[in-house]
């Protein structure tokens, strides 16, 4: 660990997309040495297990429309914990940089003059490419990868410049944007993206409940209600996204011969 866990000091801990055994070792010394973790709804039951039974556990859990505890409170809560002399993790679902409010929380702590760090983690995209067995960015044609939210309070629409992430040479990961998903997808193609741009739904990515589902971006409206639960979802469009070629896919693999795989093989050694 490149800073030891004093007493009185905060550490916001990414705790990774669910799956236990993606969260950091350093995640997982600094939950053990915590006196008290402050955890997100989104924090799932594997990864609270590794949590000791000597350290006090506390649920700040806020899901969208749901919040069980405002942001004030949530970092009046972490402030008043260190200054203390607790050592307190704030565990937070993915990586704390990313769509996290960690801002809110750091800007807390500094002004109470409290020491505060972060221990990274892995990003729900990052967990949404692997469970879809994809490369998030393609040389020479995903050249980009934007991490956008398309989050809005209930009812409203949300504000973003579509014209700006409107690029064919982009990934685009869109983080809370189930039920914005229409203006996701209508705000892209007037925007100028093709109707027929590769989508993938995730969710529960890197959990075995997980579920991935691949449509395109004029269907992505439908596809968000009809195939999407209750769970946490991540939306992925773009050309990287797309399902496996005709070329590589297993009935054009299984029409080769060995003779056909060989002759190609040394052609691509000769070449
Ligand atoms: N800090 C987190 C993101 C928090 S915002 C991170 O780095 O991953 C919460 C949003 O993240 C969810 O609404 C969803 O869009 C996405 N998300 C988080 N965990 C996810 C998972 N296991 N599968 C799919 N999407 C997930």
């Amino acid at each position: 660990m490149n800073a030891a866990f004093a007493r009185g000091a905060v550490w916001l801990v990414g705790a990774g997309p669910g799956d236990p055994d993606l969260l950091t070792r350093k995640a997982e010394r600094l939950i053990a040495a915590a006196d008290i973790v402050f955890h997100d709804a989104l924090v799932g039951p594997g990864v609270l297990a590794l949590v000791p039974p000597s350290v006090e556990l506390v649920s700040v859990g806020k899901r969208s429309g749901r919040h069980s505890k405002d942001q004030c409170t949530i970092d009046a809560l972490i402030v008043e914990a260190a200054l203390v002399g607790k050592r307190v993790v704030r565990l937070k679902g993915g990586d704390p940089s990313i769509f996290g409010r960690s801002n809110e929380e750091l800007e807390a702590c500094h002004a109470a003059g409290v020491p505060v760090h972060i221990c990274p983690g892995i990003t729900a995209a990052s967990a949404a490419a692997a469970d879809l067995g994809l490369s998030l960015t393609l040389r020479g044609t995903a050249r980009r990868l934007t991490f956008v939210t398309a989050h809005t309070k209930r009812g409203e629409v949300p504000e973003i410049d579509w014209a700006a992430l409107a690029d064919p040479q982009a990934t685009l990961a869109v983080y809370m944007g189930k039920a914005a998903a229409p203006y996701v997808s209508a705000g892209l193609i007037a925007a100028g993206l093709a109707a027929d741009t590769p989508v993938a739904l995730v969710e529960n990515a890197s959990l075995p409940k997980g579920s991935q589902f691949r449509t395109r971006l004029d269907l992505l409206p439908i596809a968000a209600k009809t195939a999407l639960s209750d769970g946490p979802a991540l939306i992925l469009i773009g050309a990287a996204v797309a399902e496996p070629n005709a070329s590589s896919s297993l009935e054009t693999r299984e029409r080769l011969s060995r003779e056909d795989i060989s002759s190609f093989a040394a052609h691509c050694f000769w070449q």
